[in-house]
């Protein structure tokens, strides 16, 4: 595969194409470099990762606490002990240098962020002050001598993030950059700040060391730069002695999704090609990659020359070698879900992961090998249901599952129905595969009860029985035309032209969009469509997005998504909004009848007419079979919704925890 095979960046030779970009993890104290920041890039290091890039590395007092620091000395010793542990796997690393400009809190740095010009920022809020020509000149130096730093603890390379909107992406852009001095106005001015940062990068560390750029193929900004300004600053900037381009999408506050699920693999692998048709050293492809197999598609099509997989090595330290030993249906898949990791970045939390219990947890005790060998049966085929059994069978148990339905993964299941939302299906796909490959004993369509568990005469159970739908109190509840979410999303309700859906948390969202979705020009018909020029932009745009059923969301609390994590919930509003889904918030429903539902809103009484009213209220753990048989035998653990309803995170890692130690 070409994707095993060695490349150079610089003089510096890496034994295969995957990278690992940098991603922030909050795993630092005070800017040192933690154990846990260490064992965690050791282990994707002994994974057979070619380059694991790490940061951002804030060069100056902009970067925030719980970043790593390399603005002084003093955090040179553990980004030492950081190298070194990358080192004693065999791996490379390369250290991230950030400046965040306009993306900087004042909390955080207890400074006024800086920025080219003072335009407000949507991330932050916060307005910035314009920096001077000193001061742009002291940034300037903070880079080199950041860059320096790394060097000397040891890095193989330094890369400069011109990306995502950080101050060198503000310099470049004229939607920020309003400055009319040497630094600003045409685009060879608003240049230079990113060039001087890259010469004096280059001057720091010396010839031969590599210098890496990661820059935004496209700002997806209105006003802001495309992949043609990007492709000539990188021209620029490999003159200037850059010696490999990192190449992601946009800014933090664009419009485009990049980070959810929503954004296709692979799509937008075409911005890379634009900067490779521009330059003549290697360029890594980002953003939602995280299969090998796409992987190399991407390279044997020469689109880059690397592949960037961050999120993808979150999910599965061990992708590389699973790749080169033949094993990649053992894979455990990035979805894109950011339940785990960028919505902790987003809230200052540290990373973890949904489908890799592990992911923040490499300090802790792994499981260990059974002793005794036990008898297990896991009751229940969700998500925590899946990983007790994966992880009890892995630690050489013999384990039992019983599904009550006809295939494994419950709520996962649901979730992947909505359009973009298929992603969720790998999560089954992997412990079918796993779950088989272990030898996992596997009883679908198989009901449990009191009698059926105790006389199976397991050491251990596992109750994962998890949850079912609320029916609310709510008059009318019971007719033919109310439905339960769960229902339609498994294909076992119809629904009509008008529809009514109580309850706008994530379930209720995503039935909206399912709905709403129904009729809508598919991606292959808009594409083969468009490229035939049969109908215009505006109409393909109306009948891609206008769909058969008129969709109304009802919340009560004062907006939709709000279970949601925060990368998602936008881009899950914005889609029901293009989708014409309503969503009426502070609302309560009084009654259903035969026409539709009655509505308090905030005192008002409304009437929506509906065909059909679809429940989305909630669920409620399935315990009471758990109970009963607790108190009958000496070993059972509870995991997952069973317990008390939560996401599908939170349910595998109950799960692992309790493989882990029966
Ligand atoms: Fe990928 Fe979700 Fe894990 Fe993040 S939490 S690494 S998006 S699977």
């Amino acid at each position: 595969m070409i994707l095993l095979s060695p490349i150079k960046i610089g003089r510096v030779e890496l034994k295969n194409r995957v990278v690992m970009p940098a991603m922030h993890l909050g795993y630092c104290r005070d800017g040192f470099v933690s154990e846990q920041l260490v064992e965690f890039y050791r282990v994707r290091a002994r994974g057979g990762v070619g380059l694991i890039m790490v940061g951002g590395c804030a060069i100056d007092k902009y970067g925030h606490g719980n970043m790593i620091r390399i603005d002084d000395d003093r955090y040179i010793p553990g980004l030492t002990e950081l190298v070194k542990g990358v080192h004693s796997e065999g791996g490379k690393i390369a250290a991230q240098l950030f400046q965040p400009g306009r993306y900087s809190y004042s909390f955080l740095s207890g400074t006024q962020p800086v920025a080219p010009s003072p335009v407000p920022s949507k991330l932050t809020g916060q307005m910035p002050r314009a920096l001077t020509v000193d001061e742009i000149q002291e940034i300037v130096e903070a880079f080199a001598q950041g860059a320096a730093r790394a060097k000397a603890a040891g890095f193989d390379a330094v890369e400069a993030i011109g990306s995502a909107g950080y101050l060198i992406s503000q310099f470049l852009s004229p939607v920020t950059n309003q400055r009319d001095d040497e630094y600003g106005g045409d685009f060879e001015r608003r240049m230079r700040f990113g060039l001087e940062v890259a010469r004096s990068i280059r001057a720091a560390v010396g010839p031969d060391y590599p210098v890496l750029f990661r820059v935004g193929g496209n700002d997806f900004m209105p006003g802001g730069n495309t992949n043609r300004e990007m492709a000539m600053f990188c021209k620029r900037l490999e003159e200037a002695g850059v010696d490999a381009f990192n190449v992601t999408g946009g800014w933090h506050e664009t419009r485009v999704p990049q980070i959810t699920m929503a954004a296709p693999r692979g799509a937008f692998v075409y911005l890379a090609r634009g900067i490779r048709e521009a330059v003549n050293v290697p360029v890594i492809a980002c953003n939602r990659i995280n299969d090998p197999e796409l992987a190399e598609e991407i390279l044997a099509s020469g689109l880059a020359d690397l592949v960037g997989m961050a999120r993808a090595m979150i999910a599965d330290p061990d992708l590389v070698t699973k790749t080169a030993t033949g094993q990649s249906g053992a894979i455990r898949k990035c979805i894109g879900c950011n339940q785990g990791c960028l919505d902790a970045v987003f809230t200052m939390k540290p990373v973890s992961c949904l489908v890799n219990a592990r992911a923040g947890r490499e300090l802790e005790k792994e499981p260990q090998p059974a002793q005794p060998v036990k008898q297990v049966l896991v009751v229940g085929g969700g998500p925590g249901g899946m990983e007790a059994a994966r992880v009890a069978a892995r630690r050489g148990h013999r384990v039992t599952l019983w599904e009550k339905g006809p295939r494994l993964g419950g709520q996962l299941n649901l979730a992947a129905v909505p359009p973009g939302r298929e992603e969720f299906g790998t999560v089954v796909e992997y412990y079918n595969h796993e779950l088989a490959r272990l030898g996992v004993q596997i009883e679908l369509g198989k009901e449990a009860d009191e009698d059926n568990i105790k006389s199976f005469g397991a050491d251990a159970v596992v109750m994962a029985t998890g949850a079912a739908p609320i029916e609310p109190p709510i008059a009318g509840v019971g007719q033919d035309h109310v439905v339960q979410a769960w229902d339609v999303l498994a294909g076992k309700a119809s629904t009509g032209k008008k529809v009514v859906i109580i309850g706008g948390g994530a379930v209720g969202c995503e039935t909206a969009l399912y709905l709403a979705r129904k009729g809508t020009l598919n991606a292959e018909a808009l594409h083969f469509l468009a490229l035939n020029n049969a109908e215009n932009w505006d109409t393909l745009k109306e009948l891609a997005t206008r769909g058969v059923k008129d969709v109304t969301v009802v919340e009560m609390q004062r907006a939709a998504g709000a279970d949601i994590g925060v990368s998602s919930r936008w881009v899950i509003l914005q889609e029901m909004r293009r989708f014409g889904v309503k969503t009426i918030t502070g609302a309560t429903a009084r009654e259903i009848n035969e026409g539709g539902v009655v509505l308090d809103v905030q005192g008002q009484e409304k009437v929506l007419e509906a065909d059909t009213v679809v429940l989305a209220v909630g669920s409620r753990s399935l315990s009471d079979l758990c109970e009963k048989i607790k108190e009958q035998l000496p070993e059972v653990y509870m995991v997952g919704d069973a317990v008390a309803p939560r996401k599908a995170l939170d349910a595998i890692y109950q799960g692992y925890l309790a493989g882990s130690v029966l």
